[in-house]
């Protein structure tokens, strides 16, 4: 076997003396050889099965003739958008155009198409009208049956149909793509390889699909948001290999796509041979003249040793993608990529990462799941740990030190994210003490994400008490170890179920703590999780129940700029927020206000508000100009205690009045008949009970214990600092959140105040 990048033209063909490849590989990231990219595994699997695979990276999307360079493949195209979905690539929540793409060649914007697999497998299709083509890769995974896009903030079909290619591999799709190859090589066609576990495909009627749950058909999900959401719940509470179901759903009177059931997790001789596979570690020398991928700068020095997480936060997509059951590579294996790495040319003495979608689980969460799978109804760390689970960092621990121990190795670093709800329910200090004395750098990146419970719940995050636990914990170990260590937390704004009172509970958390974020990470509803159903929806697709979901980009701003209230850009909105949720009593000069009246009060309200102003003016309301001489609500009065004597004339009784007649009382009271009774009363309707019936099919639970119950979970943080870190993992990974917060997050530490 060639030790080389796989062929990129007929040149590297030759010279591998191959005529025709096996398959040919369109990527929408540049070629990286390297395991964190989803591709490179791919390609390299099929390679160790006898295949001979060829890439092309990032065609031209504009030319048929960029799909021909390798020439007709013997079996079939396989097509990936690359390691994150190509919607969060080139966005940002608020819809924006990123600046930069960190998988492309020199960080340029613009080297793939929006929706890349639907574009490339067009492309293919143009010129090759019955080649087999099979997707794979986060976009495809996430969006492999009726889906809700944000961008376009539609109900989305199956992205099977929109690219016209033939069968999804799913998932973590080593099992399923040997499969699939297997099965053409000896000459099964493509339209019959229905039986593949991690596969969708497209079937014109159910007559060989057995044991099947019906979904509500495409367009009840078009018509009805309780449709979709019951939809999503059925589909969620079938994403373990070994209890999932097969799941069909209808588009038109002969058309259905089908998903058959996750594909068995690798055991830890599967991960271990995956991880040994002849990679390149690196990117593609064709790219050197532009600078390299930015992607793989963290990456080349950082070591994956799981996969899987059964955090379940309902903002990742993890679930979807990797499942819940945790998959590990062995000591040696890991060790021995160490070894390889330690003596690369540009290796300074620093492992940037033991780690993968949560760094310290190294075990399944229980025995049970060998045989039953993880729990439908039940999540394993949330509200509370299951009594199960299995909580243990011995093994971690033991990997941790034999890297610390390799020739040339000063530093070996945690920045994938530390489950704190895991970690402070160990009953045995030493991990969290080696945490501090050897693998970070003077500050842990933690996800709690919010402080208030209503929101930490629907996030299907712990308790605020839980992180307060592990702060109080983590300060005390590293004072007795005498280090000056802080923490830096992940929070997000606008999550479902966070309205502005919510958002001042956090404002406020981070005013006695003293932190002072760069970044804030707004919900962003990427495809196929829990809470992007709610943001959908306005549901809880797990009990139905109606969630407040903060929807316009004013609220959001808002939110946002609560967590950053020191920047003086923010002013306005602050003070907007604050009058709209009547917490005027953080306006002002007291220790605990978040802003100070503007201007000495003249401006109490912002500009925002001085349009308003100006008609209460011209209607002969007494706004500031005058003054109030009346009793006085809670802002006048902490105004007035502390600021000058003719600052608190200008901010009376009439300000107060008005402000609440104005803003507060109506626009409450109409945000919350939006999303009242009628909601309710809707969702209730639309439940129909043969979903119910499906749905419960999977459960011990009667069809009404099941929508009613609450099952919480956990999921979705990029833990590592570094954007480009977090991010290739995450593409590796597939979580898409990770990804777009990382990539928002470009840079550097973020100035911190220590807890
Ligand atoms: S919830 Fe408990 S029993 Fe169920 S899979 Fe998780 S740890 Fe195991």
């Amino acid at each position: 076997m060639i030790k080389d990048y796989l062929p990129i033209n007929k040149e590297d063909m030759a010279q591998r003396g191959w005529e025709q490849c096996d398959f040919v590989f369109v990527i929408g990231d540049a070629y990286v050889d390297h395991h964190s990219f989803g591709p490179a595994i791919i390609s390299r699997v099929l390679e160790s099965y006898g295949y001979k695979v060829g890439i092309i990276p990032q065609p031209d999307w504009k030319d048929s003739n960029s799909i021909k360079i390798l020439g007709t493949p013997r079996l079939g195209f396989l097509v990936s958008g690359g390691n994150m979905d190509t919607m969060v690539n080139h966005y940002t929540v608020a819809k924006k155009r990123r600046h930069k793409d960190y998988y492309s060649p020199g960080g340029e914007m613009g080297k793939r198409p929006d929706r890349a697999t639907i574009v490339y497998c067009n492309l293919i299709r143009q010129v090759y009208k019955h080649i087999p083509i099979i997707v794979g890769g986060i976009e495809a995974s996430l969006r492999r049956l009726g889906h809700y896009d944000y961008w376009s903030d539609k109900v989305k079909r199956s992205i099977l149909l929109d690219s016209q290619a033939d069968i999804i591999s799913y998932g973590m799709g080593e099992h399923s793509i040997v499969e699939i190859a297997d099965a053409l090589d000896s000459g099964i066609a493509i339209g019959d390889i229905t039986f593949i576990n991690g596969t969708v495909y497209k079937a014109k009627d159910l007559s060989s699909v057995y044991d099947a749950i019906t979904l509500p058909a495409f367009q009840d999900i078009l018509d009805s948001k309780e449709e979709f959401a019951k939809s999503f719940y059925i589909q969620y509470c079938n994403t373990d290999p070994i209890s999932g179901k097969r799941l069909v759903e209808q588009y038109k009177e002969n058309e259905y796509i089908v998903q058959n059931p996750p594909a068995k997790p690798l055991s830890q001789a599967e991960m271990d041979r995956v991880y040994s596979l002849p990679f390149m570690r690196d990117y593609h020398p064709i790219y050197e003249e532009k600078g390299g991928i930015p992607a793989i700068e963290e990456l080349k020095f950082s070591l994956v040793h799981n996969r899987g997480c059964f955090g379940g936060c309902n903002f990742c997509a993890l679930t979807f993608h990797q499942g819940r059951i945790i998959q590990t590579r062995s000591h040696e294996s890991i060790l021995a990529e160490a070894n390889q790495l330690i003596w690369d040319k540009d290796f300074k003495g620093y492992i940037n990462d033991v780690g993968g979608p949560t760094a310290n689980f190294r075990f399944k969460a229980c025995e049970k799941q060998d045989t039953k799978g993880a729990c439908i109804n039940k999540q394993c760390l949330f509200p509370t740990p299951c009594k199960n689970l299995k909580i243990d960092h011995e093994d971690y621990l033991s990997l941790l030190r034999k890297l610390r121990e390799l020739p040339k190795v000063k530093k070996v670093f945690i920045r994938s994210g530390i489950r704190f709800d895991y970690l402070i329910n160990d009953s045995d200090d030493t991990f969290i003490n080696e945490l501090c004395e050897h693998h970070i750098s003077g500050q842990l990146k933690v996800a709690p994400e919010h402080v208030s419970d209503k929101v930490l719940d629907l996030m299907g995050k712990p308790a605020n008490s839980v992180y307060q636990r592990f702060i109080t914990k983590y300060k005390k170990i590293n004072e007795n170890i005498g280090k000056n260590q802080f923490v830096v937390p992940y929070l997000m704004s606008s999550h479902p179920g966070s309205s502005l009172k919510e958002a001042i509970e956090l404002a406020e958390h981070i005013r006695d703590i003293g932190y002072m974020p760069e970044q804030v990470q707004d919900f962003y509803p990427t495809p196929s999780t829990i809470s992007t159903c709610m943001y959908y929806t306005g549901l809880d697709p797990r009990t139905m129940k109606h969630v407040y979901v903060p929807k316009t980009p004013h609220e959001k701003a808002m939110q946002r700029a609560l967590i950053q209230y020191r920047n003086p850009k923010n002013y306005d909105l602050v003070v907007e927020a604050l009058t709209l949720a009547n917490r005027t009593d953080l306006i002002g000069f007291d220790k605990h206000c978040l802003v100070r009246p503007k201007n000495n009060g003249r401006y109490a309200y912002g500009n925002r508000l001085e349009g308003k102003h100006a008609e209460d003016k011209k209607r002969g309301n007494e706004f500031s100009a005058k003054g109030g001489t009346g009793k006085r609500g809670k802002v006048s009065k902490a105004t007035e205690k502390n600021s000058s004597k003719k600052s608190s004339k200008d901010i009376g009784k009439n300000t107060i009045k008005n402000a609440s007649k104005g803003v507060s009382k109506n626009t409450i009271k109409n945000t919350s008949k939006d999303v009242g009774k009628n909601t309710i009363k809707n969702a209730s309707k639309g439940v129909s009970k043969n979903t119910i019936k499906n749905a419960s099919e999977n459960s011990s639970k009667s069809p009404s214990e099941k929508i009613s119950k609450s099952i919480s979970n956990n999921v979705n943080k990029s833990t590592s600092n570094n954007k480009t870190n977090k991010s290739s993992r995450n593409i590796n990974d597939g979580i898409n959140r990770k990804v777009g917060r990382t990539v928002q997050k470009n840079n550097k530490s973020k100035a911190v105040k220590r807890q």
